[in-house]
């Protein structure tokens, strides 16, 4: 079994009894964005800009500006700008926080709420932000944005995880955490942001952990599928210019990027 549900993974997790979920726990922050659908400002900018966090911020609160296609339309979407509530999913229940708190996982919970509060303090600096605050933060990208041509929408919920730390306790994470019973009956992904760059390797991971006696003989497929598999492209230059020359051909990216 697969639990790949978002923020309701932790609470099926602990739902199955397995013992590996025990002493984690999740912390939910929710984002905002501004976007807009003006044709004149989604036809000029046509990409994924990031910047950098402010000092002290958390690595999820990067700022950027996309483009989104969304139904066949195009969008310009800035942010994140975090929010906070308890539920786990975009529309969960206020409740989903407090049920998931248990005695294997009290102690991790408590440790982060004595070591993190930075993250408190921004939480509170970015939920009292007006809503003329989030465009001028955007207009550190795009110094002409006009307030009028941007609103404000809901942009989702992340469950960050929170796992046992023998000397602070808990410590709180901002990756994926992929977790699998020891017999390999059942494996779920936990933490903030999956999403496209992750879900490849989350899945292998998996297939590792859960199949490891038929891992093996899948693993000459899975090289043709992705020659990088088992290597690590930092210390390899050419099947890094390789990959790098086979992803640029299919997004049809050629002659618009060069190899960093
Ligand atoms: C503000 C924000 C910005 C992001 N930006 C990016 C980005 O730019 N690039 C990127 O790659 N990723 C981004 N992400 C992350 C990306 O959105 C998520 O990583 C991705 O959607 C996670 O996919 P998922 O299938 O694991 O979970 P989800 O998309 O959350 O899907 C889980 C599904 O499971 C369902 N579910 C939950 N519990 C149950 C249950 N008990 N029974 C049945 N169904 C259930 C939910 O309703 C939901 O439909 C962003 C996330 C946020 C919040």
């Amino acid at each position: 079994v697969f639990v790949g549900a978002g923020g309701g993974a932790l609470p099926l997790l602990q739902k199955s009894g397995m013992s590996e979920v025990k002493g984690f726990g999740g912390f939910p922050v929710s984002g905002e964005w501004l976007r807009t659908n003006k044709s004149d400002l989604t036809s000029a900018h046509h990409a994924k800009v990031y910047g950098l966090p402010p000092m002290g911020a958390p690595p999820m609160s990067m700022p950027h500006l996309d483009t989104r296609v969304i139904n066949g339309k195009d969008w310009l979407l800035f942010g994140p700008f975090a929010g906070w509530s308890p539920k786990f999913l975009k529309n969960g229940k206020v409740t989903d926080l407090p049920l998931s708190v248990k005695p294997n996982n009290l102690a991790s919970m408590i440790g982060v709420g004595l070591t993190e509060l930075p993250l408190l303090k921004y939480l509170i600096g970015e939920l009292l932000q007006s809503p003329e605050d989030r465009v001028d933060t955007l207009r550190k990208f795009a110094p002409t944005a006009v307030s009028n041509d941007w609103e404000i929408d809901i942009a989702g919920q992340r469950v960050q995880v929170i796992r046992r730390d023998s000397k602070k306790l808990g410590v709180l994470e901002f990756g994926t955490t992929v977790l699998a019973a020891a017999d390999g009956s059942i494996a779920g992904l936990l933490g903030a942001s999956p999403g496209a760059s992750t879900a490849v390797p989350a899945m292998l991971e998996v297939m590792q952990r859960c199949f490891d006696d038929r891992y093996p003989g899948w693993e000459p497929k899975l090289k043709e599928m992705v020659p990088s598999l088992g290597s690590k492209l930092s210390t390899e230059p050419r099947l890094f210019q390789e990959v790098w020359d086979h992803g640029t051909r299919v997004l049809g990216l050629d002659g618009r990027t060069g190899a960093v």
